[in-house]
């Protein structure tokens, strides 16, 4: 295997091997060789090109480790969302495409003001405030992040993209007490909401993932229970406070939300038809 071709459909057999469906395994590989190679995505990498003794060796232990359920954003080492690649690896969430409803809810909100001060909390890689800062004006703020690993990929994007939002390594449940001073247009949070047994039942590459982003207690709703209360109050005066949600909990999340005195509670829907954002305003 010391062409690309060849390299591929190497690659290709072991991740079928592995239980990956043709279609998978052929993008999968792709992307593999790319990385052992040390080529970004936007470059052609012509099929016939020579790899190298140490690249053969990079794509079999990538491979090796795809094969034994290593998510391939980890394997990577970046991923795409919403059109801007963030770094990530163990310890940290992958950004996911549902998430990116929320990001659009946002930027729904917010079209036509010159500027949001916005606050993320439980921020992991940061991809939603960074994502909600390239495509509005003026975005400054604050996010809150407690996993040390986490934080560590949180701060490398932030910097990455420039983005004058200020990382917190805290628990969202007891922050820096200069946070609660702060009023913001938005809050945005996606945090873990995972239920009891969802957590007993995660997709294979999930596993990878910290439980600590995932683990939302025994019905998921934990995180909402708290956080909504508590940082309503860090909104102004018809700020919204706008969080992703599991499937089947926006009926559950807009109650607490309603309970807590927002207003306007309403819900986005994701690509595939899940209720996937509550969103609520402070009167
Ligand atoms: N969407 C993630 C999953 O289903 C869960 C992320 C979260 O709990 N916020 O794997």
């Amino acid at each position: 295997m010391d062409m690309v071709m060849t390299g591929r459909r190497w690659v290709a057999k072991q991740l079928r091997k592995a239980g990956l469906d043709e279609d998978t395994a052929q993008w999968e590989s792709r992307i593999l060789v790319e990385k052992a190679m040390g080529f970004t995505k936007n470059q052609y990498l012509p099929t016939t090109t020579t790899m190298t003794q140490e690249q053969q060796d990079t794509l079999i232990q990538l491979t090796s480790r795809r094969c034994d359920g290593e998510p391939l954003q980890y394997l990577c080492g970046e991923w795409e969302f919403f059109g801007i690649s963030f770094s990530v690896g163990e310890g940290v969430l992958i950004p996911r495409q549902d998430t990116e409803t929320l990001v659009e809810a946002v930027l729904r909100l917010r079209r036509g003001q010159n500027s949001t001060a916005l606050l993320d909390l439980c921020s992991g890689s940061g991809c939603i405030p960074i994502a909600i800062a390239k495509h509005l004006p003026a975005v400054q703020g604050d996010c809150v992040e407690l996993s040390a690993d986490a934080f560590g990929y949180l701060r490398q994007n932030l910097e990455r993209y420039d983005v004058p939002i200020t990382p917190w390594q805290s628990d969202v449940f007891t922050p820096p007490e200069t946070l609660f001073q702060r009023r913001y247009d938005v809050i945005t949070c996606n945090p873990p909401y995972l239920t009891a047994a969802n957590m007993q039942n995660l997709q294979r590459e999930v596993q990878f993932e910290p439980a600590m982003a995932l683990d939302g207690g025994t019905d998921g709703l934990a995180f909402y229970r708290r956080l909504i209360p508590q940082w309503k109050t860090c909104l102004k005066v018809g700020g919204w406070l706008v969080t992703e949600v599991g499937q089947g909990q926006a009926a559950q999340v807009a109650a607490i939300m309603k309970q807590a005195d927002l207003r306007q509670c309403h819900t986005e829907t994701d690509l595939c038809g899940v209720e996937r954002v509550v969103l609520g305003q402070l009167a």
